[in-house]
């Protein structure tokens, strides 16, 4: 990528960050852990395609740092989860071997395990060395026969962010718009009911969330074409231009490919979220109105009746527990207003939230939930959030896998909410699992012991006595 073309994509007129000024890789601060590249942002972004090859073009370093860092997961197809590198020596580069090697391993890949489509990786040092990934890209896929995807993503590029908004023009340039969908089967037809096909940009399935609100779809006649990118397959996201309407879940990086489908093929798109039972009714219902058919929003409003009072009936016994609780979210994104929602859903108290990879949308969000005083947290800085957590005397840290140790250092209760986890929370079920981990983390009995006074320290006078 050329630098004009690196600013030109920065510039993304849908984004509320537009009107700040471009950078590429984030500034560096001492005593601050950086997140991943733009080569990492793209592959976590494309890697849920799960029939397809995916080759890091580049050092082993490259891939090891990346490989399945989202925790996303598929129903059938299994070859996402093999990593497959170029692996370049120094010698390699030395030799000017890169293209090669990528040729031969683009043809091993195909020849082994017959993808769907293979996605090939710049990397920054051989996007330094020039290899021309899109001409090889598309030298192999006539060679070979299956579509072969260029993804320009060298790490020096930007964040990880960026990677993921790389990862979208990606799919736009090279792959949506190349196939019509199937027509809907006729096992998947009902008497009277319309189906509507629709797309999720940003879903990503993590430890398979998704397939707890997947039957509501399936129920209120909604066929979901592609949901990019969490356990889709390559023939789908080539159908996402026939969609009816976009939704946007909890992940504005990607928001470049719904304002294009909006931008040529007129698809309108919203941002919603499935964090919590008042926002999955209100992603169903926004659904449903944005559709325009009155018998869909009927039907929407008594499913969503249905399965509200299903899941209060469950919560129930929880929210006494954890009614008043207080919580601090620190979490990028979306997830920084999506979950306070949730949360506020089981009658906890959000003291402060952390909004350093959020939007000025994601903020105003925050306002309307929390209030104009909300306390946001700007840095990373672990030692200043664990002092805010004693400040404020949280009864939870929610936080992504990095801040478990120092939580527990502290000797404070955590729920990891990043892809790392082990639990899905989205939709009405999600937030029966969530309200149940939360109740176990801070009803555990270790709290009361690692908090006491050990013996060894206890007054002379009172051990005599
Ligand atoms: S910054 Fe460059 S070298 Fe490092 S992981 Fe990303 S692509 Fe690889």
């Amino acid at each position: 990528m050329t630098p004009s073309e690196i600013q030109a994509l920065m510039d993304e007129p849908a984004c509320a960050h537009n009107a700040k000024g471009k950078t590429g890789c984030a500034k560096g601060k001492p005593g601050a852990t950086q997140g991943g590249c733009a080569f990492d942002g793209a592959q976590i972004a494309l890697l849920p395609i799960a029939d397809a090859a995916h080759i890091v073009h580049g050092p082993i370093g490259c891939a090891g740092s990346s490989w399945d860092a989202r925790g996303t997961r598929s129903s059938g197809a299994t070859l996402y989860r093999m990593g497959m590198t170029t692996d370049l020596s120094g010698i390699d580069v030395v030799m000017g071997r890169g293209e090669k090697k990528l040729f031969h391993a683009v043809k091993e890949a195909v020849d082994k395990y017959d993808p769907a489509a293979v996605f090939v990786y710049h990397t920054c040092i051989t996007a330094l060395q020039g290899d021309d990934i899109e001409a090889l890209a598309k030298a192999a896929a006539e060679r070979f026969g299956v579509p072969v995807v260029p993804v320009d993503c060298a790490g020096f590029y930007g964040s990880k962010n960026f990677g993921n908004r790389i990862a979208g023009e990606t799919l736009y340039k090279h792959v949506i718009g190349t196939r019509e969908p199937d027509p809907v089967p006729e096992s998947a037809q009902r008497p009277g009911i319309r189906v509507h096909d629709i797309n999720l940009i940003g879903e990503y399935n993590i430890v398979g969330e998704f397939w707890q609100v997947a039957p509501l779809f399936d129920e209120l006649g909604l066929r979901i074409l592609c949901t990019l990118a969490g356990d889709v397959r390559f023939h789908e996201v080539q159908t996402m231009h026939r969609a009816e309407l976009n939704m946007v879940v909890c992940a504005k990086a990607m928001l470049n490919v719904a304002r294009r489908l909006e931008d040529d093929y007129g698809t309108p798109f919203f941002e919603g979220s499935f964090y919590g039972i008042a926002d999955t009714s209100q992603a169903l219902r926004d659904i449903a109105a944005r559709l325009g058919d009155p018998d869909l929003a009927r039907r929407t409003e008594a499913l969503i009746a249905r399965e509200e009072a299903a899941a209060r009936a469950v919560l129930a016994p929880w929210r006494e527990r954890l009614a008043g609780k207080r919580a601090l979210i620190f979490s990028g994104g979306v997830k920084s207003w999506s979950v306070i929602s949730a949360l506020h859903d089981l009658g906890m108290d959000v003291v402060a939230t952390g909004t350093e990879k959020s939007t000025e949308e994601d903020r105003a969000r925050i306002r309307a939930l929390m209030g104009a005083d909300a306390r946001m947290i700007e840095d990373n800085d672990q030692a200043a959030l664990m002092a805010t957590c004693r400040d404020y005397g949280v009864d939870i840290l929610i936080a992504g896998g990095r801040y478990l140790y120092p939580a527990l250092k502290s000797k404070l209760p955590f729920l990891d909410i990043n892809h790392e986890r082990d639990f899905g929370y989205e939709g009405y079920a999600g937030i029966v699992e969530l309200a149940r981990q939360l109740g176990h983390a801070i009803a555990n009995p270790i709290w009361a012991q690692v908090r006491a006074r050990p013996s060894w320290t206890a007054p002379r006078l009172a051990l005599v006595a």
